[in-house]
């Protein structure tokens, strides 16, 4: 039985889907989920992330968390955590600029939020010299100083949609027309979690939320702010999120989010309104476009230093990776960046307060 046939059965027993659990079945049911079948970053893959794209990313994101961890007087345990590592690309190129700090190898215990078994197996294989933990929630994180690294891990996760309709609410969902699985709309209701957006939307605007979001971040803020410890949160999305941004992503093209459940990566926009709340009590940074981070920190002279011992293809390859992460036409503007300290610390470098 085919993912879509199991949605239609389970919708033809007890009715219209809400679409965060659409899209928690496509993405990580057990045996059809995408994550949970698949590796799906990379050239072969559906999608390319940043850590994909080059070594440099992971590197001076790992670096800027080392400074973090020296300007706090380089805590001895600590956790370095990741949110949804995909095959651990990221982690592995921290870990390895990182072994340049003195004792940071030393302290560190590593801990990945990772919901798919495939994944985290496919981590475990590449990060086998540093003896990962994986956790399943949040809640399970050591109680020790944490600086955590999410790169596209909040664009994953589960929204819902509404249309304004006066005072009310209609939910987007997801039922069956001639056979197949199709949109629709619940009826009007109130909403009180989304009482903010009455004052800048109007009727028949769509709005998103994700309520998985906040709890996440909030947790790990809360850890930050008594143990010690910053985070940096890359991803692509708006200040209050404004229409349909569900985004369904097959073999590098947009699909039909519907089509084909478990066959595509489904993401949405995150709103960056949201998670700055939920940063407190720690201090976030200003939301700053990822090219702009990436260059404060040094990545056209870490470039130009690699690009010495290439040459031919890879050396093509090379420049062209460094104009993809950072050209404000490519993903340079497109995704963003926050930085997350304990209040009164020093912002994490390539950012500001
Ligand atoms: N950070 C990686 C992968 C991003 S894709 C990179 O930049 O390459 C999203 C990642 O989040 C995947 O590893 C996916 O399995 C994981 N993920 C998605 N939803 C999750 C959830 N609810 N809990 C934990 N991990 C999740």
């Amino acid at each position: 039985m085919s993912l879509s046939d199991i949605l239609i059965s389970q919708i033809t027993s007890q009715g219209p889907m809400r679409l965060d659990s659409y899209m928690t079945t496509c993405l990580l049911h057990p045996e059809h989920g995408y994550y949970t079948t698949r590796t799906p970053f990379g050239a072969a893959g559906d999608f390319i992330t940043a850590p994909e794209i080059s070594q440099m990313f992971g590197e001076l994101v790992g670096l800027s968390l080392a400074q973090a961890w020296l300007d706090q007087g380089a805590p001895k345990p600590f956790t370095l955590a990741e949110l949804g590592p995909g095959r651990g690309t990221l982690m592995s190129d921290a870990l390895r600029a990182c072994s340049k700090v003195d004792g940071f190898i030393d302290a560190v215990e590593i801990t990945m939020l990772e919901a798919s078994p495939a994944l985290r197996a496919t981590q475990a294989k590449t990060l086998t010299d540093f003896d990962p933990q994986w956790i399943d929630t949040i809640e399970d994180l050591p109680k020790q100083p944490t600086y955590f690294i999410a790169n596209e891990f909040f664009d994953a996760l589960p929204i819902r949609q509404f249309i304004r309709d006066g005072a009310n609410w209609r939910e987007r969902q997801i039922g069956i027309q001639d056979g197949v699985l199709a949109f629709g709309l619940g009826p009007a209701q109130s909403q009180p979690a989304l009482e903010h957006r009455i004052e800048d939307t109007k009727d028949g605007d769509l709005i998103e939320d994700c309520a998985a979001a906040a709890p996440i971040l909030s947790t790990l803020c809360e850890r930050i702010n008594s143990h010690g410890g910053a985070g940096l949160v890359f991803d692509y999305g708006d200040w209050r999120t404004l229409g349909d941004t569900l985004q369904a992503i097959q073999g590098h093209a947009t699909a039909d989010p519907l089509a084909a459940p478990g066959h595509s990566d489904l993401t949405a926009h995150v709103d960056f309104e949201a998670l700055l709340r939920a940063t407190v009590p720690c201090t976030p940074s200003r939301i700053t476009p990822q090219g702009v981070f990436l260059e404060r920190l040094g990545i056209t002279p870490r470039a130009q230093a690699l690009a010495q011992t290439l040459s031919g293809e890879a050396l093509e390859t090379h420049v062209a990776a460094h104009r993809r992460l950072t050209h404000p036409q490519e993903m340079g503007n497109l995704f963003k960046v926050f930085g997350i300290v304990p209040e009164g610390k020093a912002m994490l470098p390539g950012l500001e307060v």
